[in-house]
């Protein structure tokens, strides 16, 4: 559905006839380690992921997987690989 909080105009999978069923009522702003990507969009003055509506969640764990801001090095991507399903691949490292 359309969005009618912080996104208005643009279709969200979390808008419900409801209202947003995101926890909080609406998309939370970004934090510092988001500034320079290029999902972030400004509205009202407030900076927001285009992606993500609780953009602190996805630094918890390190990195934001959809960040166009950071350059992972290759080390660091294969470490993340599970060597099992990666043999069931034919991946090779
Ligand atoms: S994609 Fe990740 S780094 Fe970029 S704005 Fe969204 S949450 Fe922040």
């Amino acid at each position: 559905m359309i969005c009618q909080t912080v996104k208005k105009g643009t279709d969200c999978f979390l808008m419900k006839s409801t209202g947003c069923s995101f926890p909080g009522g609406s998309c939370k702003p970004i934090i510092e380690s988001c500034e320079g990507c290029g999902k972030v969009t400004e509205i009202n003055n407030l900076k927001y992921c285009v992606s993500y509506p609780d953009p602190a969640s996805r630094w918890v764990a390190g990195t934001c997987n959809l960040a166009t801001h950071i350059k992972r090095d290759v080390e660091q991507i294969k470490k993340k690989i599970n060597p099992l399903k990666a043999s069931k691949k034919g991946i090779r490292s």
